[in-house]
């Protein structure tokens, strides 16, 4: 079992991608429920965040939701979850979300999941915190982001050991060895980088 406690997870609210991405979310709630790790996110019931929640919760897992008051009745906050913790602003949730955890997986999404990404990759680059931070590349979804990031490494804007700090995993199986071996998790090891 690995020493990671909480899992912070951001991802999409949308309904209406393919179906297959709200399976990797629910396998990832249902894999890390099976190893103790508690699922820290949005809190809502909609789209991949409900399918994780769910997941985590039918294998016995601890899911901590953390949504803001105005959101309650958009993304319908889960009424299921072992606790829904409510905020009262979109900034709050992201401040709380990242106290309750000791890393960040990211799972396929919007603009909400790519706000959430850069805010803890950028707090990373800035050296406010050193939990490690995987990507969970799904289908390929992520490819064009990461072309984006290698291109702004080769044009000299990002430094390539900050976008390093972003790990990718192509599967949930991948994921889990990650956040095993990075600075943080179970063994201070060293892996493979973006
Ligand atoms: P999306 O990836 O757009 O489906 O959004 C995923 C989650 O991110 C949802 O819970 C959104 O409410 C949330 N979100 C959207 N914008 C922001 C933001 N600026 N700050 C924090 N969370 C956000």
């Amino acid at each position: 079992m690995t020493a990671l406690r909480a899992l912070c997870v951001y991802c999409a609210a949308s309904q209406r991608a393919n179906p297959r991405y709200r399976e990797t979310a629910a396998l990832l709630g249902r894999r890390a429920a099976e190893q103790g790790i508690e699922i820290v996110y949005g809190g809502g019931q909609v789209g991949l965040m409900g399918a994780l929640a769910d997941g985590a919760l039918d294998a016995g897992g601890r899911v901590t939701g953390v949504i803001p008051e105005h959101l309650m009745s958009k993304e319908l906050g889960h009424r299921h979850v072992s606790e829904l913790v409510v905020v009262d602003s979109m900034h709050a949730r992201k401040l709380r979300m990242f106290e309750l955890s000791d890393a960040f997986a990211i799972l396929p999404g919007g603009l909400g999941t790519l706000d959430e990404t850069f805010e803890i990759l950028t707090w990373r680059q800035l050296g406010l915190h050193d939990k490690p931070i995987v990507l969970l590349d799904d289908n390929g979804y992520w490819r064009p982001l990461l072309d984006l990031i290698e291109h702004q490494v080769k044009e000299n804007f990002v430094r390539p050991e900050h976008a390093g700090a972003l790990h990718v995993a192509k599967d949930i199986d991948e994921l889990f060895a990650l956040l095993e071996t990075l600075p943080g998790g179970a063994e201070d090891g060293k892996t493979e980088r973006f």
